[in-house]
């Protein structure tokens, strides 16, 4: 699809964000170009709309940027998924492994109900220990997995994330 190669051309790339080594991709610049945002989220449309999602898990920060648009699109409720402290209702809760110690996302408890039809979104796959975590939560509480989707995946880490089933390790930690 020729839009992917223009939404490409707007991401932009930090050398050493936030610390030294880290090629950081940049989505702002995405947001920056209506026609490359607006692509971002007609692609994900096109391919969600016809699959019956009842729900969008957005990820915090950027799966707020992202999840919305496609949620209102193709019909389904919007559920935030948040670092810890953020939600003020009651929260179910999944801890997930960084490079250096620990983090966890967060859930609204009712949020999303048994039998709820799922999409997680993100911007970025890296290692795919977060969106585990959020496949996670979601299965908790009875919701049906069908899809994660993100702008960005970094091939050389060679993500893997199993719908239904494990993680599996042996995926290189981004250094
Ligand atoms: P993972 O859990 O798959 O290793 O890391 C993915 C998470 O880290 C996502 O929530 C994503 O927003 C964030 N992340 C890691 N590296 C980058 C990056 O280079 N750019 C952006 N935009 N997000 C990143």
């Amino acid at each position: 699809d020729p839009r992917i190669n223009g939404i490409k051309t707007k991401i932009r790339v930090v050398p050493d964000f936030p610390k030294k080594g880290i090629m950081f991709q940049d989505i702002t610049t995405v947001l920056l170009d209506p026609k490359a945002f607006k692509d971002t989220i007609d692609l994900f449309v096109e391919r969600y709309r016809d699959k019956n999602i009842s729900v969008v898990a957005g990820i915090e920060a950027r799966g707020f940027l992202f999840g919305p648009p496609i949620a209102l699109a193709i019909g389904a409720k919007f559920v935030p998924l948040r670092k810890p402290k953020k939600l003020p209702g009651e929260t179910i809760f999944e801890e997930y492994e960084l490079e250096y110690g620990n983090d966890r996302l967060e859930m609204h408890v009712g949020a999303v109900e048994a039998g709820d039809r799922a999409l997680v979104v993100d911007d970025l796959i890296a290692t795919g220990g977060t969106l585990c975590a959020a496949i996670n939560l979601l299965e908790r509480v009875g919701a049906e997995v069908v899809e994660c989707a993100c702008v960005i995946e970094l091939p050389e880490l060679k993500p893997y994330v199993q719908v239904g089933g494990d993680f599996y390790e042996d995926i290189p930690l981004r250094k």
